[in-house]
């Protein structure tokens, strides 16, 4: 087990602050929320949640609803099987990250370089 946590511990700084992502469809939340994927949770017509890991390395994972008749409510595009979120994220707290995502890029809100 500690073998493997080393091995994570590795990776992590191998890859850095996520500067990409890919998306996945799923009915349920997964148990585990790789740190490269946009999940849209929910059935075809009753998309719901989308979930993903902040790409700023900090390891805390990122619900944003769908829902337009509860607010905050965030919109996916997919183009070109790349995946875009509007409105921007902004976590209030924690890390404070604030990031675009447009065609599977993560885009730095202004004075946030990493
Ligand atoms: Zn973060």
């Amino acid at each position: 087990m500690k073998y493997l946590k080393n091995i994570l511990a590795r990776l992590k700084i191998w890859s850095g602050p996520q500067r990409y992502f890919r998306y996945q469809f799923e009915k349920d939340i997964p148990e585990t929320v790789a740190p490269n994927k946009i999940f849209i949770i929910g059935e075809p017509c009753n998309q719901w949640l989308s979930v993903l890991k902040c790409p700023c390395g900090c390891g805390m994972t990122i619900n944003l609803n769908l829902l337009n008749e509860a607010s905050p409510c965030w919109t996916f595009f997919i183009s070109r099987q790349k995946i875009s979120l509007k409105p921007s994220i902004w976590k209030k707290t924690g890390c404070k990250s604030h990031f675009f995502i447009k065609n599977g890029k993560v885009k730095w809100a202004k004075g946030q370089h990493l």
